[in-house]
């Protein structure tokens, strides 16, 4: 019996909404592609776009930036993180998070990972007491939130911020709550593997006027800031203008133009990733052995893609499976290759910090196959997926 492979590409993503298209032809005839290259009286697509993301998160300011790892660099640097300062993140995450804590010149402290793959609260405990760090870049990744409650209170006593890398739950819930409102600031990616696509962009969201207008100057708005909407009152400049350098991270008018009407889409987005990470988990959980990561009540997340572990198999094992996977078109991530691949790298190849040993992390991620689910899958498609992969584990049990 030939078995069933599947054949679409992982890596395509939706066409852009042909209303952002037109948008963006509109920027493009009008010639002024730069965010204060404004016609007198209008006001450009992406301070309206920082309007309308400041409005969607439910948070008085937002910057938008040229990227994700960009907005995080600023918002450090905002906070007033110094050369030679320690910033505690996951040691489950993704390169441009410590990419960011180094680019401010500071060093990455990394926090275990539990089995539900957010921050171990008990390292981060310890960690606070013996690190002299005082502030956390958290990354929600993958998408799997912490109890943010707990975290918070945990912070709090020990007198340390929160910063939030919301890359993977842009447009996630905890409590009710938007996944980013729960720090001093947090910030977004709009690169296309994530939940709105503008090829490169982020936002950098908060409710500290003095943050903001730090920010919007590191961003490069050269004395323009004043063209900002989602922006606190022109005294929050005074210092920041003279303090701060121009770093050159702007967003421009044509991605704010196909990001604006992607915005309008962004909850019904999160519910079709939803539709599809749990007809993935229906049909992979068929499969004994498998360990899918607990999520908790409090969180509504956005399934943009799948994660589950299988704890008895040695490396080798693992090693095949995803061969084996991909013989049938399916394309799992497998968290344990020592060797960094493609977008994923782990932390202990990040050698620019200071060699860190998380054992708990390592014996996870030893385990762990990731997975993407682009919105051009149909349901259908998830439930093969999810099949395939169940029958392989079958297979080599
Ligand atoms: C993609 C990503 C970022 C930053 O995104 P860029 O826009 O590519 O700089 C930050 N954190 C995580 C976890 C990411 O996956």
């Amino acid at each position: 019996m030939s078995k069933i492979s599947f054949n679409k590409s992982f890596t395509q993503q939706e066409a852009i909404p042909e209303d952002a298209i037109a948008a963006a032809v509109d920027v493009m005839r009008a010639g002024r592609l730069h965010r204060y290259n404004t016609a007198p009286g209008a006001t450009a697509p992406t301070a309206l776009l920082e309007s309308e993301y400041a409005a969607y998160q439910g948070v008085d300011y937002c910057l938008a930036t040229a990227s994700g790892g960009a907005a995080m660099q600023i918002a450090l640097r905002a906070h007033g993180v110094k050369p030679g300062g320690r910033v505690l993140t996951n040691a489950f995450t993704l390169a441009p998070v410590p990419g960011a804590i180094a680019a401010v010149g500071a060093e990455p402290v990394f926090v275990e990972t539990n089995a539900g793959l957010t921050i171990d609260l008990d390292d981060l405990r310890t960690k606070l007491q013996s690190s002299s760090a005082s502030i956390l870049m958290l990354s929600h990744m993958r998408g799997h939130i912490a109890p943010m409650e707990d975290l918070c209170e945990l912070l709090e006593a020990a007198g340390a911020t929160l910063i939030e890398d919301c890359a993977h739950t842009m447009g996630a819930t905890w409590n009710g709550r938007r996944s980013g409102n729960f720090g001093v600031a947090a910030c977004f990616s709009t690169q296309t593997y994530k939940h709105m696509n503008s090829g490169e962009g982020g936002f950098l969201t908060t409710n500290d006027a003095d943050i903001m207008a730090r920010a919007t100057i590191l961003s490069g708005s050269y004395m323009l800031y004043d063209r900002h909407q989602a922006r606190p009152d022109m005294e929050a400049y005074v210092q920041a203008k003279l303090e701060m350098p121009n770093c050159s991270s702007r967003m421009d008018n044509l991605r704010a133009s196909i990001l604006r009407p992607q915005l309008k889409n962004l909850d019904e987005n999160v519910t079709r990733w939803n539709a599809r990470y749990h007809a993935m988990a229906r049909a992979v959980d068929k499969a004994e052995l498998i360990s899918i990561p607990a999520r908790s009540k409090s969180e509504y997340f956005v399934g943009s893609s799948f994660q589950f572990m299988i704890p008895a198999w040695p490396d080798a094992k693992c090693r095949q499976f995803v061969a084996r996977c991909a013989e049938r078109g399916v394309e799992l991530k497998w968290f344990g290759d020592p060797v960094p691949a493609g977008f994923t790298s782990r932390y202990d190849s990040w050698t620019y910090a200071q060699p860190q040993r998380l054992d708990r992390t390592i014996a996870i991620l030893g385990r762990l196959m990731d997975i993407r689910i682009p919105l051009s899958f149909s349901i259908d498609d998830c439930t093969l997926i999810g099949t395939i992969i169940a029958e392989e584990i079958g297979a080599m049990d």
